[in-house]
């Protein structure tokens, strides 16, 4: 579907690119090439109209009919568009706390365990932190193993407690335990359901609310399309989340998600997921998102 998103822009920059003079009727056709084609990748109706009406004001404003370039003059456009859209700059961790405290929300299989061993490998190379991973999936034990094999697999620690079956407690030993042992980042790996239900998002709201994290990032698989952003939407109303990481891009990688995303719930994406090794990380930069939709 992302490959449609990108072919369909190439195609129609390329229809514009073809025309010695542009006029306003060619100009409209790309434009609604364009919203078709971010439509096809599972963009919001609405955001891909706005998306083009914003895109169509700014041509008309830069006299792109007369320019000397004009294909190239629209195509900065639409790049520059997407970037602001997605955010602009790339934003970085709040890790001020002492110790920082991170916690993971999202549905089972987003990717939380493996971007929770990313993050920490990635926050491990800088030479000032020492990150401890915390396993607070207290239904799955193989959830649990899986951090540890992670954990083992970077080198860093990581906090479980079969026994204790409440995730607040476990969360709360485990700050307890980076206080006493100079881990200076927490990274809380929790429980996700298959799809959103009241019980996962009542016990990480309440896990939110007794450890007050600096960050709390939202995992979502880049793959789920329009369901992703309805995900993002219902963790984002309960936990006002402080970030989204968006995950599975190496894949059948769509930008649609990180458009729709980033403009229903209007929080940056910090971090994407590029593959299943633990150095598949990347700082989510809005204007290479940008290139990567334009193809
Ligand atoms: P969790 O249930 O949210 O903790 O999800 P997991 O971390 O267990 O990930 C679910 C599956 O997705 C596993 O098979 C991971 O190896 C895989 N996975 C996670 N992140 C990525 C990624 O960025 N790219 C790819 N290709 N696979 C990923």
């Amino acid at each position: 579907m992302f490959d449609n998103l990108s072919d369909k822009l190439d195609k129609a920059m390329h229809v514009l690119k073809g025309h010695g003079q542009i006029t306003e009727v060619n100009v409209a056709e790309t434009l609604k090439e364009i919203r078709r084609a971010l439509v096809d990748a599972d963009v919001n109706y609405k955001i891909a109209k706005d998306f083009t009406s914003t895109v169509k004001e700014k041509a008309l404003g830069q006299d792109v009919l007369t320019a000397l370039k004009p294909g190239q003059l629209m195509t900065k456009l639409v790049k520059d568009e997407l970037t602001e859209l997605m955010g602009g700059e790339a934003e970085g961790l709040n890790l001020s706390g002492n110790p920082s405290v991170i916690l993971m929300s999202g549905l089972q299989g987003s990717g939380k365990t493996t971007f929770s061993g990313k993050l920490a490998n990635f926050l491990k190379t800088k030479k000032t932190k020492k990150p401890l991973l915390v396993a607070c999936d207290v239904y799955r034990p193989a959830a649990i193993d899986q951090l540890h094999v992670v954990g083992d697999q970077i080198g860093v620690e990581v906090y479980s407690n079969k026994e204790e079956k409440d995730p607040v407690k476990i969360s709360e030993a485990a700050i307890a335990h980076a206080k006493a042992n100079g881990f200076n980042v927490v990274i809380i790996d929790t429980a996700g359901r298959l799809a959103v239900d009241q019980a996962m998002m009542n016990e990480i709201a309440a896990i939110h609310k007794a450890i007050e994290p600096q960050e709390t990032l939202f995992v979502v698989d880049s793959m789920t399309g329009q369901d992703a952003v309805n995900t993002a939407k219902a963790f984002n109303d309960i936990l006002n989340f402080d970030g989204v990481i968006l995950t599975k891009l190496d894949g059948d990688t769509r930008g649609g998600a990180a458009l729709s995303i980033r403009t229903v719930v209007d929080k940056p994406i910090k971090f994407i997921g590029t593959g299943e090794k633990m150095e598949a990380i990347d700082v989510f930069y809005p204007s290479r998102m940008a290139d990567r939709i334009l193809g």
